[in-house]
C-alpha cells in the first residue's frame, strides 16, 4: 500500500502520560492510514491500554496531540468529543455490557443515543448481530451468554455505529482458550472485508501475523519496533520482538 500521499485517519504526535510522576507513555508517534490494521504488542504494564484509551480520551493524555480525520481530538471540548467518540468503536477486554439490557438493547443503545428511532435502531442492531453470528440470541441477557458470545455482542455494539476506526484492547484476553477463536474469526473477517480501520492490542501472535499490515512492539511506554509481520516476526530488532518471535514458533 502506498501511504506516502494519503492522509492518515489517525495521527498521534508526542503523546505523553504519567501517573504520579511515573511516565507510562514517553512520547508516542503513530500514523494509521484508512483501511489499515495495526496490531500493538508488548508486555503487561508497558502502556498499551493507556495509549489506546488516550486516542478518544477515555484517559486524558498529559501532552501531545491526537488527530482523527484531521480534527485535533486533544483540543476538543466535551460536547464535540462525545460526537467524535461515536465514530470510534471501542472493544474492551471485559466486554462492558449492560447487564440489565438484553443483547439487542445493548447493541441498539448507542444508536438510540444517536437519535435513531427505535425500529431503525433495532433493525441496525439485528444487522450487526448477524455479522457476529448472534442474531438468534437477540433477546438473551448477557449472563445467559458465554464469554465469547458476550464479546461478540461487544463487537456488534461497536460495529453498529459503522465506525471508520475501531480500537480493540485485548479483546480475547478474558476468554477461555476455546472461546478465543470465535472472536478471532470475526476480527479476521472484519480485516478481510476492510470493514473498518483497526488498531488492536493483542498477544495473539498467530492472528497478528495473519491480519496485521503493521505490527508495533511497545516496551516501557515507548514504541521499540515497527514493521510488517513478515519482517518483525522473522528478523526482529528489539528484545520484545525476539520474545514474540519465539512465541510464534511454539
Ligand atoms: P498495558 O495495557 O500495556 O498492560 P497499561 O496502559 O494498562 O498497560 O498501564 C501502564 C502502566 O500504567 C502500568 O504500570 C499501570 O499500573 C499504570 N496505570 C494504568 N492506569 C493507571 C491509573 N488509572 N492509575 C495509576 N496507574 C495506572
Ligand atoms: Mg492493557
Amino acid at each position: 500500500m502506498n501511504t506516502a500521499e494519503r492522509e492518515p485517519l489517525l495521527k498521534i504526535e508526542g503523546l505523553e502520560k504519567s501517573y504520579r510522576k511515573r511516565r507510562v507513555l514517553k512520547g508516542i508517534n503513530l500514523n494509521l492510514f484508512p483501511g489499515e490494521t495495526i496490531i500493538i504488542m508488548g508486555p503487561s504494564g508497558c502502556g498499551k491500554s493507556t495509549l489506546i484509551r488516550c486516542i478518544n480520551r477515555l484517559t486524558e493524555p498529559d501532552a501531545g496531540q491526537v488527530y482523527f480525520e484531521g480534527v485535533e481530538v486533544t483540543g476538543l471540548a466535551l460536547p464535540p468529543l462525545s460526537v467524535l467518540r461515536r465514530r470510534i468503536g471501542f472493544v474492551f477486554q471485559q466486554f462492558n455490557l449492560v447487564r440489565r439490557l438484553n443483547v439487542l438493547e445493548n447493541v441498539a443503545f448507542a444508536l438510540r443515543i444517536e437519535g435513531l428511532p427505535k425500529e431503525e435502531a433495532e433493525a441496525k442492531a439485528v444487522q450487526a448481530l448477524s455479522r457476529v453470528g448472534l442474531r438468534e440470541r437477540a433477546l438473551n441477557y448477557p449472563v445467559e451468554l458465554s464469554g465469547g458470545e458476550q464479546q461478540r455482542v461487544g463487537i456488534a455494539r461497536a460495529l453498529a455505529l459503522e465506525p471508520p476506526l475501531m480500537l480493540w484492547d485485548e479483546p480475547t484476553a478474558a476468554l477461555d482458550p476455546i472461546l478465543v477463536s470465535e472472536v478471532i474469526e470475526i476480527m479476521e473477517e472484519l480485516v478481510r472485508s476492510k470493514a473498518t480501520t483497526m488498531l488492536v492490542v493483542t498477544h495473539e501472535v498467530g492472528f497478528a501475523s495473519r491480519a496485521a499490515d503493521r505490527i508495533i512492539f511497545m516496551d516501557q511506554g515507548m514504541i521499540v519496533e515497527e514493521g510488517a509481520p513478515a519482517t518483525v516476526f522473522t528478523t526482529p530488532t528489539s528484545e520484545i520482538g525476539e520474545k514474540y518471535k519465539k512465541l510464534l514458533k511454539t
